[in-house]
């Protein structure tokens, strides 16, 4: 028996859920068991309500009337919804455009599972609907109106941290004081995990039961993009899931990014965002930004360090994925 621990281990609490297109994992402790189930209940619900408010497949989402009607008019849209397009656009001067949301202009050509991509005809056309500024935002009537028909935008490279984020608050607002929150490649934690940092293991962009970096967090966010989580090769070309605005292919150099940060909506929005950016940019802006970290895998499987990165420990061979917290 633990000190502190009334309920012995029926206080700590694992579930997961496919919600998103991805797997959640959330892994909790509070004293009082039924406050921990609470907890694991109330982060899987707000994962099915951001789904449905954000998703481009879901009809009725917010996200999917903006596609249908922005063209046309200013489309009103909720608090939440229009605090997260302006988060994105700040990335997007953050990046020199390299986080664009309207990317989806193009990447709505693109299905990985069926293999189908456009031709360079295509693609160049539809490249030229990506831009940022094309959003229109009126903060007043909490308005958004795209410029040119065509345009459409995708929040799968903010989304998910954004549901970690929110799925914290919930927890803390409950008094749970030691969580691990993931939503596919975004994780978040608070406090610690029987008394010792999360683990999030980074794994190798070619074998998903193998690490290459293994980092303890507390009270921190964690986000990786890699090319390996949506994808298809063709000709020894691989297209996948990150675009790179400016050609409206896929962004070739990494072959994953991790990124440390305060909050899992800006390591989710910097993690795709470095991707596109690549190995000197990336790191560059990574380590002009406080408080944010990164490890790189680049094309020929070689790490790198951001400059204020605690020595990651560096697993062996032995270390498998499944002995970790969380792989991303
Ligand atoms: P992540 O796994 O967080 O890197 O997010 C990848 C997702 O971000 C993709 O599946 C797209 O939905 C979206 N995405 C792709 N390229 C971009 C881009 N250049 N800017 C913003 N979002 C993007
Ligand atoms: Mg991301």
């Amino acid at each position: 028996m633990l000190l502190g621990m009334t309920a012995s281990h029926a206080a700590w609490l694992h579930d997961d859920a496919d919600v998103m297109g991805t797997r959640i994992t959330v892994e909790l402790f509070h004293p009082d068991a039924s406050v921990a189930q609470q907890g694991v209940d109330a982060v899987i619900a707000e994962m099915h309500r951001i789904d449905n408010n954000m998703s481009p497949w879901i009809e009725t989402s917010e996200l999917a009337r903006l596609n249908r009607d922005a063209a046309e008019k200013p489309v009103t849209v909720s608090r939440e919804f229009f605090d997260l397009i302006e988060r994105s656009l700040s990335f997007s001067r953050m990046t020199d455009g390299a986080f664009d949301i309207t990317f989806a202009s193009v990447g709505f050509l693109y299905d990985y599972r069926e293999g189908v991509r456009p031709d360079d005809r295509q693609r160049q056309q539809a490249a030229a609907l990506i831009n940022y500024l094309n959003l229109q935002l009126d903060d007043t009537d909490r308005t958004i109106h795209y410029s040119k028909p065509g345009v459409r935008i995708d929040l799968g490279g903010i989304a998910k941290g954004h549901a970690v984020d929110r799925s914290i608050e919930l927890l803390q607002s409950l008094g749970i004081e030691q969580a691990l929150v993931t939503a596919g490649g975004d994780s978040r934690t608070v406090g610690e995990r029987w008394g010792r940092p999360w683990n999030i293991g980074v794994r190798h962009p070619d074998d998903a039961d193998k690490l290459v970096a293994v980092i303890p967090l507390q009270d921190v966010a964690v986000s990786t993009s890699g090319d390996y989580q949506r994808y298809f090769d063709e000709d020894g070309v691989r297209y996948h899931h990150i675009i790179n605005p400016d050609s409206g292919d896929s962004a070739r150099g990494l072959r994953s990014v991790t990124i440390i940060g305060p909050d899992a909506t800006t390591t989710d929005a910097l993690s795709t965002s470095v991707f596109v950016l690549g190995l000197k940019k990336g790191m560059d802006l990574v380590n002009r930004l406080p408080g944010i970290d990164a490890i790189l895998v680049d094309a020929h499987g070689r790490l790198h360090y951001s400059n204020e990165l605690l020595p990651a420990k560096k697993p062996d061979d032995s270390v498998k994925a499944t002995t970790e917290s969380v792989t991303h």
